[in-house]
């Protein structure tokens, strides 16, 4: 691809007035934007314009019928997207919005199959950020924007990736750090007697649960299983994979076990939490404090293109109790893994067998 972005430097809860309104303008005459919002970097067109959302999918490799989140800045603009919301669907909204949460809503007139992959429901979300919000403000129209990263690989929470990854392929690129969740939003879909978790994600379903009431949690949220009939699109694809192949350990006491095995050093490194790596005899990539799972979310998906850029063959990777944000940080990491180990003589095997076939995986969704 020829594009080359443009590339600012600005703060993310202050923004540029100038580089906004360049960006704005380049929204609204269809060309692709790489944004920071509260999860991770978006990479959003013009979610009224067919033409530029079909960018999206070209810049990405997305298959076409993976749809789009739309991403607004008030409830008006929410109205000029879907079709007729219940009143008592807008009243939880106000608690949860502008923040990680995406709703499923019937589509209006002006959202196109290229959005929805063709289905009649739109996903919704407002962020809760200073410049994804006044980037859709000034551009005068929702932006429709998955992940900022090509398909298949992991989700970008900081900007160096998204210029390394999508420099050439989209128009403008705000180069903003860290976001600050690092974790997708949560998706649910509100349309039944019980919402159902289409997506775990960075508001935990606890804290959901306190305003949306019951709310169903199925093996495939937790990215357990994949889903025999795909509940929502994205569901079926291989996600988050590294380049380099990573293990799940059953355990943590199996990870800290591995960790005191230093015959590894050279080919294995671990990723896992600063208590869990504390003693540890090879390199390992520490997600921060196991007590502060914000810490662990925040770093999950750098610390898959971190393995990537070194000289190990393989990562092993520590799981985190499914309580609030581990629910999500345990879909990603399980969906991001080529399979489970648990013991040091299984992950002996393993390196003997490397480089393990693509799509070998025990939990992706191909
Ligand atoms: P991403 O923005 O790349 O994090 O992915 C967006 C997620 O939202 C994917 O898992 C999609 O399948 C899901 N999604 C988006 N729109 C819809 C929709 N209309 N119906 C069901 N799921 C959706
Ligand atoms: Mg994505």
């Amino acid at each position: 691809m020829e594009r080359r972005a443009k590339i600012v430097k600005t703060d993310q809860n202050s923004p540029s007035a100038e580089y906004l309104e360049e960006a704005a303008e380049i929204i609204r005459s269809g060309g692709l934007v790489v944004f920071p919002t509260e999860t991770v970097y978006g990479l959003g067109a013009s979610a009224f314009s067919s033409e530029a959302c079909l960018k999206i999918f070209q810049a990405k490799n997305r298959p076409p019928d993976n749809p789009l989140i739309v991403h607004v800045s008030s409830f008006e603009m929410l109205f000029d997207v879907v079709d007729c919301v219940p009143a008592d669907l807008i009243q939880k909204l106000r608690q949860v919005w502008p923040g990680p949460v995406t709703i499923l809503f019937n589509r209006s007139s002006r959202i196109s199959d290229t959005v929805t992959g063709g289905s009649g429901r739109v996903a919704v979300r407002m962020p809760d950020n200073v410049l994804a919000l006044s980037l859709i403000d000034r551009s005068g129209v929702p932006i429709a924007a998955p992940s900022a990263n090509i398909s298949t690989r992991p989700s970008i929470s900081d900007s160096r990736y998204a210029i390394e990854e999508l420099g050439d392929r989209v128009d403008y690129i705000f180069d903003c750090g860290p976001t600050i969740l690092g974790i997708e939003s949560t998706i649910i879909d509100a349309s039944g007697d019980i919402p159902v978790l289409l997506r775990a994600g960075s508001k935990s379903v606890e804290e959901l649960r306190k305003i949306f009431g019951d709310i169903q949690v199925t093996d495939v949220s937790r990215g357990l299983v994949e889903s025999p009939v795909a509940i929502t699109p994205g569901m079926k694809y291989r996600h988050y994979a590294p380049k380099k192949t990573l293990i799940l350990a059953n355990s943590r006491e199996t990870f800290v076990a591995l960790s005191a095995e230093e015959r590894f050093k050279d080919t294995v490194t671990l990723i896992g939490s600063s208590e869990a790596c504390e003693m540890a005899k090879i390199p390992c990539i520490s997600l921060g404090s196991e007590d502060e799972l914000q810490e662990v979310a925040s770093s999950i998906f750098s610390s898959f293109r971190e393995l990537e850029k070194t000289g190990s063959r393989i990562g092993i990777i520590m799981p985190f109790p499914e309580k609030g944000l581990g629910l999500a940080i345990m879909n990603r990491i399980r969906k991001a893994s080529s399979g489970i180990i648990e013991n040091v003589s299984e992950l002996q095997n393993l390196i003997g067998q490397l480089p393990l076939p693509d799509g070998r995986g025990l939990f992706r969704e191909e």
